[in-house]
């Protein structure tokens, strides 16, 4: 890691924690030495068009060709056998590991990625190397986790060589695997990190910098498009938007536990 890019954390921490020191979640009664730090709320975004997009589940099922019946036989531990004996696409053919995800059974958010990069393919975790940490950090900031809370997957479960992005072809081959995973997850929200996986899930060509922020209502799960955290990493602009992205999606979150859904 860079020094740069430390130091780029470092500073997307002190907002998290300034923020939280703010009273929003976890003030803590015997912490009277935290003055309240003024955050602004996140602006209001004006919701897209519904025409722009289509969602990958119709209204009866969660999610395109898999019943709530097939989904409540189904395991995460069958599927990722399934993901490790999968050769339907060329990205079997370089893989070390495959990478099916990993988090809780019945997580708030299903964080969604494009695919693994070369730390992930070592390891056969999702989103371990710099850019996991710093997503990491960020779901920390809002109280989610892949230990208590949250699930990680991948759009594509095998790394495309070079990290390049994944094919058209490797998306299609690799789909049921996620289908199977969100239909047995049933997330509250699925997080959507970056361009590709947002127009993957979303279906749609609108770019990531129209998207994120905003939550797509056309399916039971709602979809939110965030930065991925890599680009964060490369691009320090990006870090303030995506904190007001995060306290969008907390706030979301905390009416979806208020009203017990
Ligand atoms: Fe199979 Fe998906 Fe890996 Fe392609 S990326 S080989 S479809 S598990």
């Amino acid at each position: 890691m860079t020094i740069e890019q430390k130091a780029h954390i470092a500073e997307f921490l002190d907002l998290a924690s300034a923020y939280l020191r703010s009273g929003y979640k976890r003030q803590s009664t015997d912490d009277k030495s935290a003055a309240p730090v003024a955050v602004e709320p996140a602006a209001p975004q004006a919701p897209l068009p519904e025409s722009q997009l289509e969602a990958i589940a119709p209204p009866d099922t969660h999610i395109a060709g898999i019943s709530n019946d097939e989904a409540g036989m189904d395991t995460l531990e069958a599927i990722a056998a399934d993901i490790a004996a999968c050769a339907a696409c060329p990205l079997h053919a370089t893989r070390t590991n495959t990478v099916p995800g990993e988090g809780v059974s019945s997580p708030l958010v299903l964080v969604i990625g494009e695919g693994p990069g070369e730390n992930e393919d070592k390891s056969g975790r999702p989103f371990v190397g710099e850019a996991g940490q710093l997503l990491d950090k960020m779901l920390a900031s809002i109280n989610l986790s892949r230990g208590e809370n949250s699930f990680i997957a991948n759009v594509v479960k095998c790394r495309p060589p070079h990290n390049r992005d994944p094919l058209p072809e490797e998306i299609a081959a690799c789909a049921p695997f996620l289908t199977r995973q969100i239909a047995l997850l049933k997330p509250r929200v699925i997080l959507c990190a970056g361009r590709v996986a947002t127009q993957t899930l979303v279906k749609t060509t609108n770019s990531i910098k129209n998207l994120h922020g905003h939550f797509i209502e056309c399916a039971q799960i709602p979809f939110f498009p965030m930065y991925h955290p890599s680009a964060l990493l490369h691009d320090p602009s990006l870090k303030r938007p995506s904190w007001d992205d995060l306290k969008t999606l907390r706030v979301r979150l905390e009416k979806l536990a208020a009203l017990k859904v």
